[in-house]
């Protein structure tokens, strides 16, 4: 198993020393490496089993380094980077020669993000580099909101995971590119489209695909638990009955199921708030996959704020047939 810690100096010890450790953001955790260097990227991608058609997000401290590692930044990017940045939002900006195709998998952009969380930007602030890093789980699963949730499945093959709490914000970081003058959100992510389209206008959202490497992190299926998944609202068949059954489970909005025993349910948000549903998410996707059942049924959010996000994650989970 890793270490655990909140020691700056320790991390910075293994990252200068091309190892790859749990980094903490508000979004998710992140597997972070030296973004300049190809060992500590290459260890990345291993470590992670990511494909290498599916690129890294790069991760500085403030956007006056940004221009570090990028060639310009458009009019709306700086807008948009001045709003939300540090933040859950991510630009696709043309990059400079000094992040490899390793990083970007040949693509001309590379994705850069500043997170919202005291230790990272700490961390990132006392580096001369800065820090590629996805999603701290193995590719394809339901990404990581604590530090024992890296732990738990890539602790054998990390030496350090710097704990950060559990993320505040609980979903990955909205990415937006620039098409000429179109906006193009390519992920639905921490960041609601309605914030974003508050600043630059009307945004077009990219649907996800399964063979578009253009599309990040938009392969079909992602973020799933190893439990069959069924999403309760989009399956016209359903019957109340065929759920009333003591190894079901239930992952509802604000509301318990009726037919579900009560112990098998988690409620993202009694309250109904979009925010505090993010937040418990993966978490609770995690726990019940956690505890045997044939089947976890989910139900969708409205499709707005955050729901759609929260929908997106829902409906990759969900066991494809
Ligand atoms: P993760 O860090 O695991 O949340 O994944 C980051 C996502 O960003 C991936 O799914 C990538 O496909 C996407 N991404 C990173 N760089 C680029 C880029 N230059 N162009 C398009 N998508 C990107
Ligand atoms: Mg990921």
């Amino acid at each position: 198993m890793a270490i655990i810690g909140k020691n700056i100096q320790e991390a910075i010890k293994f990252l200068e020393a091309n190892e790859v450790i749990g980094l903490p953001t508000e979004t998710v955790y992140g597997l972070a490496g030296n973004a300049f260097s190809t060992e500590a990227v290459t260890k990345i991608f291993e470590v992670k089993n990511r494909p290498t058609f599916d690129p890294l997000i790069v991760h500085t401290s403030s956007i006056e380094r940004i221009s570090d590692f990028v060639r310009e930044i458009p009019v709306k990017a700086q807008l948009l980077a001045e709003k939300f940045m540090p933040g859950p939002l991510t630009l696709l900006l043309p990059k400079k020669e000094n992040i490899s195709d390793l990083v970007t998998s040949g693509l001309e952009t590379v994705a850069v993000r500043i997170p919202n969380h005291p230790l990272a930007l700490e961390l990132l602030r006392n580096l001369d580099f800065p820090l590629a890093a996805p999603s701290a789980n193995p590719f394809g699963y339901i990404s990581p909101t604590s530090a024992q949730h890296v732990d738990n499945q890539l602790g054998m093959k990390i030496k350090y995971i710097l704990n950060g709490g559990e993320c505040a914000v609980g979903i990955e970081s909205s990415i937006i590119g620039f098409n000429g003058d179109e906006i193009v959100v390519y992920r639905k992510g921490g960041l609601a489209i309605e914030d974003i389209e508050s600043v630059v206008g009307k945004v077009q959202i990219q649907e996800y695909s399964s063979s578009n490497p253009q599309a990040p992190g938009m392969l079909k299926s992602h973020y799933a638990p190893r439990t069959k998944l069924i999403i309760l609202n989009s399956e016209p068949e359903y019957r109340p009955f065929r759920i009333h059954n003591s190894k079901t489970a239930f992952l509802g909005f604000k509301d318990f199921q009726p037919n579900v025993p009560r112990e098998n349910q988690l409620i993202l948000s009694p309250t109904g708030d979009f925010r505090e549903a993010a937040k418990n998410l993966f978490a609770y996707m995690r726990a019940l996959d956690a505890r045997g059942f044939d089947i976890i049924y989910a139900e969708f959010l409205p499709e707005m704020d955050l729901g759609r996000a929260i929908n997106d994650r829902i409906r990759r989970a969900a066991t494809q047939e």
